[in-house]
């Protein structure tokens, strides 16, 4: 986690870097990480995924800061910084929630070839913004390498990121999930967990929550730039 932490530190010259912020997603990708071990199958098994554990808690893909009472129940001697009012919410752009979605390639996609994917770990750079309509939000992705494409002299690239608007250029924006509901069959209480946010949508010149991009699209036809971002700014 430190690790992780440190590298973020390092690459953000030009980007946000609030300490607690990046604390806060390193413990989160360590989790995710962890999660996504546990389901993977073993080797030449021939199944494409294992049942998670009922005792390991399936949280995600949107992850909320922790608030008071987990610094107050969490630690020993609890110190109330940092401010956890300060922290965004995070994305975790991860095949373990989007399996379909993230297991393919941009490149083979337009020329209709099978992707042989790679995973290559949390984007080093660490996470990219968020607009939302009542708070920021942060989302982190992680790189794929498409072995196919690396074989293939005349593809532009074979790596990306799956917070990077490359990897989402093809994508018509119906097929980014919406909202949907959180269900969990291990645990009664769970189940009743309700709504959990939709995905991001990765756009070029900005990344927006998927409540923003929902507001847009339907005020779009009515509406001019000025007046939509005089209507997100109430
Ligand atoms: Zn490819
Ligand atoms: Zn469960």
């Amino acid at each position: 986690v430190e690790k992780r932490y440190n590298t973020w530190k390092g690459s953000r010259e030009n980007q946000s870097l609030y300490l607690p912020q990046l604390a806060f997603e390193a413990e989160v990708c360590q989790y995710v990480k962890f999660m996504a071990r546990e389901v993977r199958p073993p080797a030449k098994s021939g199944v494409t995924s294992v049942p998670l554990h009922p005792d390991i808690p399936l949280l995600g893909p949107r992850f909320l800061p922790p608030s008071f009472l987990h610094v107050l129940r969490r630690n020993a001697a609890p110190e109330i910084t940092p401010n956890p009012a300060y922290l965004k919410p995070l994305n975790v752009i991860h095949p373990m929630y989007y399996p379909e979605l993230l297991e393919r390639c941009p490149n083979c996609r337009t020329l209709g070839a099978k992707p042989d994917l790679a995973y290559n770990g949390w984007n080093p750079t660490g996470h990219r913004e968020v607009h939302g309509v009542m708070q920021e939000e942060t989302a982190i992705g992680i790189q794929l390498r498409c072995n196919s494409c690396e074989a293939r002299k005349e593809t532009r690239s074979h790596c990306f990121v799956t917070t990077n608007p490359i990897f989402w250029e093809n994508v018509q924006h119906w097929e980014v999930p919406g909202k949907w509901l959180y269900h969990c069959r291990c645990s009664p209480v769970l189940t009743s967990a309700g709504l959990t946010a939709g995905m991001p949508h990765f756009l070029k010149r900005s990344a927006t929550t998927s409540d923003l991009y929902d507001l847009i699209v339907e005020l779009r036809p009515s509406m001019t730039a000025a007046g939509l971002a005089e209507n997100i700014r109430r």
